[in-house]
């Protein structure tokens, strides 16, 4: 087998993740190779021991519902898996299994800090996804986060991640007042996935947005969700969340396969995989 890397989690099918890695695979000429594969939480320790056992096995990227369940699994974490208490990417370093976290490089490309300073953002889900865009508002200074989730607890939960240094106001996701005046609107949950629709309030809650304010939906499947329909209605500014998935696949494609991705090609990758 060439060296591989491939995506984990439960479902998977739905991923673009694989076309993104072949994209840039084929563009460099690298003989290498990125699969998927479905693995549930009990079945971790036996995919890892089997995947240790193989030497072209260079790693793996992580997504729901594995992200946190691996953390028991590996060996060391970086500082940025530590910040957000989650996992997206797991590199096998010699046998041993290091776990790090790349989504805020992806979500720092899809709102960058200038999108973000001095703003109040209406962040909703308490995840993985939702701890890492809560240490990029933190550090990208957001004025005030009203974090919408439904477990009050998981919510407690992320608004530690900002370590006290970011005005944080917990509200329940019925609570449609949260969406008043907000400068950003970041969907960090499923909501709008083909077996999870929005519901219609929380969309048409999106008027009640500030005048210009962003709209980013972490969800790509459907890449135009009604989420972002709206927020383009109400002359919104609509984030897909293409531009996350290639800015976390960059960082991980490196750390697999060794070199830098040919990001001069976004716009062609782009229309790739809008069109599958
Ligand atoms: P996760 O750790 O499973 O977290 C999902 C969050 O959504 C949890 O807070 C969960 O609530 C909440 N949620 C799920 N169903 C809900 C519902 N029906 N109503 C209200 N809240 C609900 O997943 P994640 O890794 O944070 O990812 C979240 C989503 O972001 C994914 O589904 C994916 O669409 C997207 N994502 C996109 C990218 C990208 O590159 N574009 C990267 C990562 C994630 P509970 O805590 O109560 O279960």
């Amino acid at each position: 087998m060439p060296p591989y890397a491939e995506l984990i989690g439960d479902p998977v099918a739905h991923s673009k993740s694989p076309d993104i890695h072949l994209f840039w695979l084929e563009a460099l000429g690298i003989h290498g190779d990125y699969g998927r594969r479905r693995v549930e939480k009990g079945g971790l320790a036996s995919y890892f021991a089997e995947r240790l056992a193989d030497p072209d096995w260079q790693g793996c990227n992580v997504t729901a519902p594995l992200k946190e369940a691996v953390l028991g699994h590996l060996d060391t974490l970086s500082a940025e898996a530590l910040a957000v208490g989650a996992v997206n990417l797991v590199r096998n370093m010699s046998g041993k299994l290091v776990g790090d976290n790349k989504d805020r490089a992806g979500i720092a490309e899809a709102i960058p800090p200038e999108l973000v300073e001095g703003k109040s953002i209406l962040l909703l889900g308490a995840g993985g996804a939702a701890s890492a865009a809560m240490l990029h508002l933190l550090r990208s200074r957001a004025a005030e986060v009203r974090l919408a989730a439904r477990s009050l607890e998981k919510a407690q939960k992320v608004a530690a991640y900002a370590g006290g240094a970011l005005p944080i106001r917990i509200v329940p996701m019925t609570d449609l007042g949260a969406f008043a005046g907000a400068d950003g609107l970041v969907n960090a949950t499923p909501l709008g996935m083909a077996h999870a629709p929005m519901p219609a309030e929380l969309i048409q809650a999106v008027a009640r947005l500030a005048p210009g304010a962003f709209v980013f939906d972490m969800v790509y499947a459907p890449l135009e969700t009604h989420l972002l329909k709206e927020a383009r209605r109400s002359g919104h500014f609509a984030i897909d969340g293409l531009s996350m998935l290639v800015g976390q696949a960059d960082p991980s494609f490196q750390a697999f396969f060794g070199r830098t991705p040919p990001r001069s090609r976004d716009a062609e990758l782009r229309r790739e995989l809008e069109r599958r």
